[in-house]
């Protein structure tokens, strides 16, 4: 009996020491403290004491004194890690080095300090760029109809385009002192989702040269003589820029382009200077074929040794103008319905001066590394903002049509399958503008947050798609039928686009987020790895030893608190006092997650090794609950932010929900597909010992969600806030609006007319054809409702009559009158210098 007790109570002494990751001296004193106990009352055998003794001094002994420790232990796992680590090129280590770890490092760490979320201010306007979100935001979307944007000028009208350049538009991220707006990340971003919920094409034209391009490009790496001269020109839209790195055969591997600029001496404004001849072929460039400015990146060779002592010198970035002899811009593409410029560009052996690398010589061959530092800030900005735009613009029109627009008599909303739409598509833009705020939030604060810009593209844009796809299911033939009454159709063809560029999302699910987050945001493993870059061997072996014994304290830790929570329903978990008490168990249970999704991180790598890495669908589901873990990060954060707004707490509460189930599965998805079963059986039992506890929001919850979409309140205006006006115009979005605010005020009128007409008080029989108009003529004669009343009643009807019709055209849809499709005209091959 004794002996037992006795091994419970070291069981759950290792469970403590292990939650709470004390130091190794702690682990000993507490081991010998075991074994003394076990000899003094007699619970084992003198000769079992004896021999644990002599083991535990002598593992105690070396653990304990650091030296030894380096010498027996680590040094022997350095050079074992140096060997299995799979080789790392330049590219994919600036790819992982870019940016900085902000939040998503607390929640990587198995105990995020929730404080530090909390007291991150929330963003908030200047004056200034209020005052170009109410007025010159607001007046680009009234001067343009996507519809005739699209399907007559098949580009931007002249005027639009002018207003664009003369307002600034293409400045936001550039300085007051160089004559740009100098907005904040968030107003920028404000201006890109309010851009988004009317137009994708002046969206993507406003987004492009704002976004990984010329000007941010200049602006942290240029020249001071490049940025004295093109900054101002960009800001002011007297160049318009593209930027070309996309190859036919380099698309998500951009860093394998085969475009290359050799180093040599030429002529340039009649002097001979030192410079590049270049050799490209890009495909698929914004503003290619109207751009003036053309941002290049190639890969730099310097086979003569003049510009430095390297030959493959590595990708390499330019800005060369396009009037430049050499330079040839192609036709246009044709992305999907959008009309945004988009073509592509290439060159042979076009000979540009050194003052053309962004930066001059000394930023050769540093072009990868500029462009993920840039990729690391602007990736949480634009798309997301384009995603979450596009899903406003779907949740407020959507919710209003289903209102207005009945079938069985009934507000389509109000059918059970319509609502479980309604739903997603409500919690999921909560959950998503939470998430593009904080994001713009942490930018501002000087961050360049790598993983979680990553995690806002990645998440942002494949939710807005859900969004959109669910609402053209909600509208169902209304949304199919094109046409300038169509609110929806465009949106659902585009946002394909956002998907795919600036990292394909299935490339970034699987490879970015938790490839670059395990290595960035884990408090060790990018120690590890830098010691095993260290050149000096009693450097490399003090670095090694140190994160090393912190890496195995930090999984032990995460085990035990993985195991105690996941017991304890984390009930015990500490989190700040002053959170809504309706929010508290949410970070407790997001507090469990960190230390399982930490715990299962190490156990991964530790098994897997550099195998992990082309086990891409455990990879990505590693990612989804560091994802999810940030989307809850930011939508409690709104909650708090917006004063913990309880008639939004249904959006907040099903958000929450869905999130933590769908981490779940992501849990349950390692675990089940995990190649080691022994492993997979002992993580399944320490991440969920009771099993699995997370359910999907309940039906009477998705109900509450639902309705809020359905009527006007100051839910739905936040909901959508930062949209174009919706009563703005004369288009179907403000159609439904005021068609809901007439109907809304027509319900109880009708219901009046035909419970008089039940009671007998006017005959409701009218002539065929006569329909309502005849009835509500008969209830104002008969004194059952007053003119007005009547009115407001045939109003309803015809503004209801109007958003739900459709449109329709001549016999040949006017096919007749475009230009037949045409080939690209052929580029010249871009052959790798290797090959040539
Ligand atoms: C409308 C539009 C505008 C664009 N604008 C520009 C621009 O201005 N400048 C510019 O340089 N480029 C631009 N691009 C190019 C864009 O960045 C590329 O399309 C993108 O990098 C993907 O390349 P790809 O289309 O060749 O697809 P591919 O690279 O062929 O990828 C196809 C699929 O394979 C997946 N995939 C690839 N590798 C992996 C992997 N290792 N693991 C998992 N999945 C993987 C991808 O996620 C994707 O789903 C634009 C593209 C579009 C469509």
């Amino acid at each position: 009996m004794l002996t037992l007790i006795w091994l419970v109570a070291i069981l759950l002494a290792a469970l403590a020491l292990a939650y709470l990751n004390v130091s190794g001296i702690v682990w000993s004193a507490a081991i010998a403290g075991a074994i003394a106990v076990a000899w003094g009352m007699h619970i084992v055998p003198e000769w079992l004491a004896i021999a644990l003794s002599a083991v535990f001094v002598l593992l105690a002994i070396p653990l304990n004194i650091p030296s030894l420790r380096r010498k027996l232990v680590s040094d022997a796992v350095l050079a074992a890690f140096r060997n299995v680590l799979p080789p790392m090129s330049q590219t994919e280590r600036e790819a992982i080095e870019a940016g900085t770890v902000w939040w998503d490092g607390e929640l990587f760490s198995g105990r995020p300090q929730w404080r530090k979320l909390l007291d991150t201010p929330a963003p908030a306007l200047r004056p200034d760029e209020q005052h170009f979100l109410d007025h010159e935001t607001e007046e680009l979307c009234s001067m343009i109809s996507d519809w005739e944007t699209t399907n007559v000028h098949q580009d931007l009208p002249p005027a639009v385009w002018q207003y664009i350049k003369d307002k600034g538009f293409w400045g936001m991220n550039i300085a007051k002192e160089f004559g740009g707006l100098g907005f904040s990340a968030y107003a920028h971003s404000q201006v890109m989702t309010k851009l988004s919920t009317h137009s994708g094409t002046v969206s993507v034209t406003v987004m492009v040269p704002n976004s990984l391009g010329p000007g941010e490009l200049l602006a942290h790496y240029g020249t001071d003589a490049q940025k004295r001269h093109f900054l101002p020109r960009l800001a002011k839209g007297l160049e318009i820029p593209c930027f070309a790195l996309t190859n036919p055969v380099a698309g998500s591997d951009a860093a394998a382009i085969p475009d290359y600029g050799v180093v040599c001496w030429g002529e340039h404004e009649g002097k001979r200077v030192l410079g590049l001849k270049v050799t490209w072929d890009k495909r698929y460039i914004t503003l290619g074929p109207v751009a003036t400015l053309l941002g290049l990146a190639f890969r730099a060779y310097d086979p003569d040794k003049l510009a430095g002592d390297k030959e493959d010198i590595g990708i390499t970035c330019a800005l060369v103008p396009t009037t430049h002899p050499g330079v040839e811009i192609g036709r246009r593409h044709m992305p999907l319905s959008a009309v945004f410029q988009n073509g592509p560009t290439w060159g042979r052996d076009v000979f540009i001066p050194m003052d053309w690398v962004i930066g001059g010589q000394p930023m050769l061959g540093r072009g990868w590394r500029m462009l993920m530092e840039c990729l690391a800030a602007g990736r949480g900005i634009s798309l997301p903002s384009s995603g979450t735009g596009m899903a406003k613009l779907a949740v407020r029109a959507t919710g209003g049509y289903a209102r207005v627009r009945t079938q069985f008599k009934v507000p389509i909303g109000r059918f059970e399958g319509v609502e479980e739409a309604l739903t997603r598509m409500g919690g999921n833009l909560y959950m998503m503008d939470a998430a593009r705020t904080l994001t713009a939030a942490a930018i501002d604060l000087g961050e360049k947050p790598a993983v979680l810009s990553g995690i806002a593209k990645l998440h942002l844009t494949e939710r807005g798609r859900q969004v959109v796809i669910d609402a053209m299911d909600v509208v169902g033939g209304k949304g199919i039928m094109m046409g300038p009454s169509n609110f929806l159709g465009a949106a659902y063809m585009q946002l394909p686009v956002a998907i795919t560029v600036e990292g394909a999302n299935i490339l970034t699910r699987s490879l970015i987020v938790f490839g670059q987050g395990a290595i960035r945001c884990h408090p060790f493993v990018l120690k590890e790895i830098e010691a095993t870059r260290e050149s000096d061997p009693a450097k490399a072996s003090a670095a090694y030893d140190k994160a090393l014994f912190g890496h195995i304290g930090f999984t032990l830790s995460n085990m035990a608190r993985t195991l105690v929570t996941g017991l304890t329903g984390s009930h015990f978990v500490t989190v700040p006092a002053n959170v809504a008490p309706e929010t508290r168990r949410y970070y407790q249970q997001l507090t469990r997650f960190s230390a399982a999704l930490a715990f299962l991180a190490d156990v991964s790598m530790g098994s897997l090794g550099g195998a992990l890495k082309r086990k891409e669908k455990l990879s990505a589901r590693l990612g989804d609950i560091l994802s999810l873990m940030y989307l809850c990060s930011a939508t409690l954060k709104r909650y708090e932010d917006e004063g913990r707004q309880q008639a939004d707490a249904p959006l907040m509460h099903w958000a929450m929900w869905d999130a933590m189930f769908k981490a779940q599965s992501a849990f349950e998805g390692v675990i089940s597909n995990f190649p080691n079963r022994l492993i997979a059986a002992v993580m399944r039992r320490i991440v969920f010992p009771l099993g699995r506890p997370y359910f999907v929001p309940s039906d009477k919850l998705g109900h509450e969600v639902a309705k809020l979409l359905l009527e006007p309140s100051a839910t739905r205006d936040r909901l959508t806030a930062g949209m174009r006006s919706p009563t703005a115009g004369d288009g179907p979005v403000a159609q439904i609006e005021r068609a809901l605010v007439a109907t809304l005020a027509a319900e109880p009128i009708e219901a009046a007319i035909r419970a008089a007409a039940k009671e007998g008080r006017f005959d409701p029989k009218v002539p065929a054809g006569g329909g309502l108009d005849a009835l509500v003529a008969r209830a104002v004669a008969a004194g059952v409702v007053t003119a007005d009343e009547g009115a407001a009643v045939i109003t309803a009807r015809d503004l209801t009559a109007k958003v739900i019709r459709v449109d329709d055209f001549p016999q040949d849809l006017g096919l007749s009158e475009r230009q037949a499709p045409q080939v690209q005209a052929p580029a010249p091959d871009v052959v790798h210098k290797a090959a040539a």
